[in-house]
């Protein structure tokens, strides 16, 4: 079995104590391959040096909708430039997207979303997209754009109708922790509806603690009780959920299996 963390930010500092020890496990459990989406500026060098790292680190470059504020004003024509250098693991954009939590909603956020969404079409590469209390607004900017590669919309968060919105766009929905609550009824309804095809798994890592393990750190090593839940959401056999997701992945993203 191959599993991929579509989305773990392993370069934040909760991991610096056990980075390596923690990879080395994740390896022995089957967990093949890490996506690290970046959050603005501030991490693009950090993370584009881990993944250099190792070789089953990938990587995308963005701004994190709820970074908006802290991003020098040059913050798009810096990510062009270093986006367009190519460098090697960089397999997204992202990420980037829309935060209805934040204040900045109508102001940065929007301009900037939308902004990436054309990098991602001039680059020819898929977006990882943050979309919390904001789908509706999500799904209007990528209407707009269309971008031919889509993307993922990470941690999905909604209805069965929304799910079928992204899907329809050429975007497959990030399922993490959040399936295994189960007040989140309309979202584990909408897993459960939609295809295989259209899942990709994901942590969030150190973020998005599973049920029964809240206010603790997170980590990919998470991904086996994801796929679980998910394979019993689905009543499919773990091993078929596994390599059906694991396809998805490289394909949304390029990589080698
Ligand atoms: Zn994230």
């Amino acid at each position: 079995m191959r599993l991929f963390d579509s989305h773990c930010h392993l370069d934040f500092p909760e991991f610096d104590p056990d980075r390596a020890a923690l990879l080395a496990e994740c390896r022995l459990r089957g967990i093949a391959g890490f996506i690290i989406p970046t959050i603005g500026a501030s991490n693009w060098r950090r993370v584009m040096a881990l993944a250099a790292s190792e070789p089953e680190l990938f990587f995308a470059l963005g701004v994190h909708p709820c970074f908006v504020a802290d991003q020098p004003e040059d913050v798009m024509a810096q990510l062009e430039t270093l986006a367009a250098e190519r460098p090697a693991g960089l397999v997204a954009i992202g990420e980037c997207g829309l935060d209805g939590r934040s204040h900045l909603v109508q102001e940065g956020q929007l301009a900037l979303f939308e902004a990436q969404v054309r990098l991602a079409m001039e680059m020819d590469l898929p977006l990882i997209v943050h979309s919390v209390r904001a789908n509706d607004d999500v799904l209007k900017i990528l209407r707009r754009n269309k971008p031919a590669r889509g993307g993922v919309i990470h941690a999905f968060s909604g209805s069965l109708h929304q799910a079928e919105r992204f899907w329809q766009l050429g975007f497959k929905l990030g399922i993490g922790g959040t399936i295994t609550y189960e007040r989140a009824n309309k979202t584990r309804e909408a897993v459960a509806a939609m295809p295989l095809e259209s899942l990709l798994l994901e942590t969030d890592s150190p973020d998005m603690p599973l049920s029964g393990a809240q206010g603790q750190r997170n980590s990919p090593l998470s991904l086996l009780k994801v796929l679980d839940e998910l394979a019993s959401i689905k009543r499919l056999p773990v091993e078929h959920v596994a390599r059906v997701l694991c396809e998805s992945t490289c394909h949304s993203f390029h990589l080698n299996k």
